[in-house]
């Protein structure tokens, strides 16, 4: 998923791995030498990795060979974008050396499609819908998550993602409106594996772009949170 350099001939690498969900490893010699990792360590490859555990929390990558190259990514601007996005998205949510097979599942499916020219929007929106209900964070679409009411047939309903889902204007409303199509389109994603291979109506997609984003910000902000919660936590104890 990434790759830094680190001193004058290694790398850092983050693998989403099947097993060992997401991991950071070391792998020694990367940028002097191709000899030990030949052209294995690029983005967007399926590879069979060989580690062993380090000390602290980077792992030592011992080997690795190409199992698939999606390759085909690179031929396209978007599809780039999207892959990058997606990546982001998937460090970001899952929590290392937790295994999340699903996501791995549905990480290289989602590779794929880009490889084999889907459309890079549809399918990166896709994908972030399918790790977010995986990882347990989907929103809630088919009733208010105030009262509880199911929005009639057809309607519209309005979305705030720090209540976590669809909010009718009894209970509040909220900014971003979604559409039936858009809902139903949601509904859909979240309940299959296959990504779409045709483009949607522009309205649908722009809504669900929002929607994740409002998802993604909310996200950010409660990590943030959390993380000074804990540091101020630990200056105080440190003080006392
Ligand atoms: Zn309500």
């Amino acid at each position: 998923m990434r790759s830094v350099d680190y001193r004058d001939s290694d790398r850092i690498v983050t693998l989403l791995t099947e097993d060992f969900g997401k991991i950071s490893a070391l792998a020694r010699g990367a940028r002097r030498s191709q000899r030990r990792f030949g052209g294995a360590l690029q983005p967007y490859v399926l590879m069979n990795a060989l580690f062993r555990p380090g000390r602290g929390e980077l792992a030592h990558l011992e080997r690795v060979t190409v199992d698939q190259s999606f390759h085909g990514i690179l031929r396209s601007l978007e599809a780039i974008g999207a892959a990058g996005a997606a990546l982001a998205v998937i460090r970001e949510r899952v929590p290392e050396h937790e295994p999340e097979p699903a996501v791995f599942d549905s990480a290289v499916r989602f590779l794929d499609a880009l490889n084999r020219r889907a459309p890079a929007e549809e399918s990166l929106l896709s994908l972030q819908i399918r790790v977010l209900t995986i990882l347990g964070f989907a929103p809630t679409l088919d009733r208010c998550v105030g009262c509880g009411k199911t929005p009639a047939q057809g309607r519209a309903a309005p979305f705030d993602a720090s209540r976590g889902g669809i909010v009718c204007r009894a209970c509040g409303g909220g900014r971003l409106i979604l559409s039936a199509a858009a809902l139903r389109r949601w509904m859909v994603v979240q309940s299959t594996l296959e990504l779409p291979e045709e483009a949607w109506p522009d309205a649908e997609r722009q809504q669900i772009h929002d929607a994740l984003d409002q998802l993604d910000a909310q996200h950010a902000t409660v990590t943030v949170r959390e993380r000074t919660g804990a540091a101020s936590g630990r200056w105080e104890g440190r003080i006392s």
